[in-house]
């Protein structure tokens, strides 16, 4: 296997950090961005003490020049990046009727505009280079609907088109671009939701459970993998059976 250099947005949340190790575990040379240095050094330590190394660099993905200086930074410390894993997400959950502006934005920033504020300035050089894999974490409810996150699922639909545009402009230079959208899984993110809501929603799953980020990163390695050459413009579920279907 061919090392490579990856950067994984969000690498020190839940989904993030399952997606950093994975991609270290396969001898990948492994980069996350970060916001609060403290959190992300204490976070850094911690993965080091289980035998990961992750470099750091700072930078808020919604800013375009802070999202080119995370860019810059682990180029300089990895060399250039060959997979970029689009994973930094916040949510914001209102029914529209009552929703502000600034959930809105906020939410559209984070989960899209963050998309093209990372892959801009990484393609060119994927594109000289002729090898690139690019995932967008997407999620079930931008396929199906939620109730109260109008902002969310729009952002996450979003990046569907983003993805399936970007796969055929970049197909014959071996350049692979996908999604992949887990059910709900069981990080901060969602251990924010109320305990009856959440239980509500592990009965409504075939599976009977919540995902692990475990699960998600595994699904993230198949399509980085030199073999997934010929999966491109895809949407990966993985959700336990909660949404099924076309
Ligand atoms: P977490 O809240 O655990 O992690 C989110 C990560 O994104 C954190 O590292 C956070 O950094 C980072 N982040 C948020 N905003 C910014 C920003 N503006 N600039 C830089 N970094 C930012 O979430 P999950 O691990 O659960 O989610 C990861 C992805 O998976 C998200 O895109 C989410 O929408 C998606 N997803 C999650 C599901 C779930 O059930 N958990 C289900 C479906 C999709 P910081 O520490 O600075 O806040």
């Amino acid at each position: 296997m061919t090392t490579r250099v990856a950067l994984v947005t969000g690498g020190t949340g839940g989904i993030g950090t399952a997606i950093c190790k994975k991609l270290a575990q396969m001898g990948h040379k492994v980069a996350t961005n970060y916001r609060n240095e403290e959190k992300a050094r204490a976070w850094q330590q911690q993965m080091k003490a289980e035998g990961f190394d992750v470099a750091l660099a700072a930078g808020d993905v919604t800013d375009p020049e802070q999202a080119a200086a995370v860019i810059k930074e682990v180029e300089s410390q990895l060399g250039p990046i060959d997979i970029l894993i689009n994973n930094a997400g916040i949510t914001r959950d209102t029914t529209f009727h009552r929703m502000s502006t600034l959930q809105w934005t906020d939410v559209i920033s984070t989960n899209l505009n963050s998309v093209f504020n990372m892959t801009r300035p990484v393609i060119e050089g994927m594109r000289e280079r002729k090898w690139g894999r690019i995932i967008q974490i997407s999620s079930i409810n931008g396929l199906k609907g939620q109730y109260g996150q109008a902002n969310y699922a729009a952002a996450k639909a979003g990046m569907h088109g983003f993805t399936i545009s970007l796969a055929r402009e970049n197909a014959k230079l071996g350049i692979t671009v996908n999604t992949v959208s887990p059910g709900y899984v069981a990080t901060d993110m969602v251990m924010a939701v109320p305990e009856e809501v959440r239980a509500k929603i592990a009965a409504d799953i075939p599976t009977g459970r919540l995902g692990k980020p475990e699960e998600i990163a595994y699904a993230v390695a198949f399509l980085v993998d030199d073999q997934a050459s010929w999966i491109t413009g895809s949407n990966l579920d993985i959700n336990g059976g909660h949404h099924m279907g076309w």
